[in-house]
C-alpha cells in the first residue's frame, strides 16, 4: 500500500519540477549556443572538402575529421580579403596546413592576406628550380608574408606524406623531380585518404607530371578528382584518368573565362570514362561541397556561397 501512495506523489513532484523548468525557461532570455558561424558537423568522423568558387583560380578548403583545417591555394591577387572574410564567416581561426601548389597568381594570389589573417601551422610548396622562379610581385608578397610571420616553407615532394592524423593521410604524388617543364608541372599533387575515400588534388599539373606519377609507380586511384589546370586539355590524359578512375570530378574555373576552360576534350574524356558518375564545375555549380564519411559514401552539394564571382 505504502508503495502505491508514493507513485502519485513522485509524479506530482516531477510535474511541478517540469512546470517550474518551463516557467523559468520562459523567463530567461533564450540563448542559442550555436550562431551561424558554427560549422555544421553532421558526422563527427566526417571530412568536408569545399571547392570554393573563386572565379578563374583555385582555392579548396578542407576540414579534416579531427577538426584541423587545410587550404589548398588561395585564389587570385585582389581576392585574398574576400577569401579571408569567407573563412572568417565559417569561424575558421587556424589553417593547420596551407598548400601553395605552385607560384602562379591564380593560386597564390591571396596567400599574403590568408597568412596575415590566420594562425598558420605548416606551409607546403614545391621547390622550384632557381631558373624557373617567378619574379612577380604576387610571389614576392607571398614570400614576404611567410617571412614576416616567422614561418618557413616546407618542401612538398612526390612520395612523401605531408601530414596525417587519425583516419586520414595526405600523400604527395608530385613533383617528383628537382626540375619541371613549366611552373604548372611543379604543382603539388595531393592524394588525401580518409578511411576508404580518396581525393586527388592536381593543382595545375599537366600531362607531363601525370606521366611522371604513373612512371614513378605512384597510384592516382581516387574517388574524387580535382581536375588539373582548370579543366584544360593539357591535363587529364586518357591514360592518367583511367588510372585515377574517379567517380566524381571537380573543375575550378570562372564563367566565360578567356582560356575557354574547361576544354571540350576534357568534358568528353569524362563522358567516356568508365564508372564515372558526375562532373562538377565551380563556374556553374558555384562552391561545391563534398562530405566524406570515410566509408565509401561521398555526398555532394552545390550552390554554396561564392568567394568571388566571374572570371
Ligand atoms: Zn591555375
Amino acid at each position: 500500500m505504502a508503495r502505491r501512495r508514493k507513485t502519485p506523489f513522485v509524479a506530482i513532484v516531477i510535474s511541478v519540477l517540469a512546470i517550474a523548468y518551463f516557467l523559468f525557461g520562459g523567463a530567461i532570455e533564450k540563448q542559442n549556443p550555436f550562431d551561424d558561424k558554427s560549422p555544421a558537423v553532421t558526422d563527427e568522423s566526417a571530412m568536408t572538402v569545399q571547392f570554393l568558387d573563386v572565379g578563374q583560380g583555385d582555392a579548396t578548403f578542407i576540414t579534416l575529421p579531427d577538426g584541423k583545417t587545410v587550404l589548398i591555394d588561395a585564389a587570385n591577387p585582389g581576392d585574398g580579403d574576400e577569401l579571408v572574410k569567407y573563412l572568417n564567416k565559417k569561424a575558421v581561426e587556424k589553417i593547420d596546413y596551407l598548400v601553395a601548389t605552385h607560384p602562379h597568381a591564380d593560386h597564390i594570389g591571396g596567400m599574403k592576406e590568408v597568412i596575415e589573417g590566420f594562425s598558420i601551422g605548416q606551409i607546403f610548396a614545391p621547390k622550384v628550380a632557381t631558373q624557373d622562379l617567378p619574379t612577380s610581385k604576387t610571389y614576392e608578397n607571398f614570400l614576404n608574408a611567410v617571412k614576416d610571420k616567422g614561418l618557413k616553407l616546407t618542401r612538398a615532394q612526390g612520395g612523401n606524406i605531408l601530414f596525417e592524423g587519425e583516419g586520414y593521410k595526405a600523400e604527395c604524388l608530385s613533383p617528383l623531380y628537382d626540375e619541371a617543364e613549366g611552373l604548372n608541372n611543379y604543382s603539388v599533387v595531393i592524394k588525401l585518404h580518409h578511411g576508404e575515400d580518396k581525393f586527388l588534388f592536381m593543382g595545375d599539373a599537366e600531362e607531363i607530371a601525370e606521366k611522371q606519377i604513373l612512371n614513378g609507380g605512384l597510384n592516382p586511384e581516387c574517388d574524387v578528382l580535382k581536375c588539373g589546370h582548370h579543366g584544360s586539355s593539357s591535363s587529364g590524359a586518357a591514360e592518367f584518368l583511367k588510372a585515377a578512375s574517379p567517380k566524381f570530378a571537380v573543375i575550378s574555373c570562372g564563367a566565360d573565362n578567356s582560356y575557354g576552360h574547361p576544354h571540350k576534350e576534357t568534358l568528353e574524356a569524362f563522358e567516356n570514362l568508365e564508372g564515372f558518375e558526375k562532373l562538377y564545375r565551380t563556374d556553374k555549380d558555384k562552391t561545391v561541397t563534398a562530405v566524406s564519411d570515410g566509408k565509401g559514401s561521398i555526398r555532394f552539394s552545390v550552390g554554396g556561397d561564392s568567394v568571388v564571382q566571374g572570371e
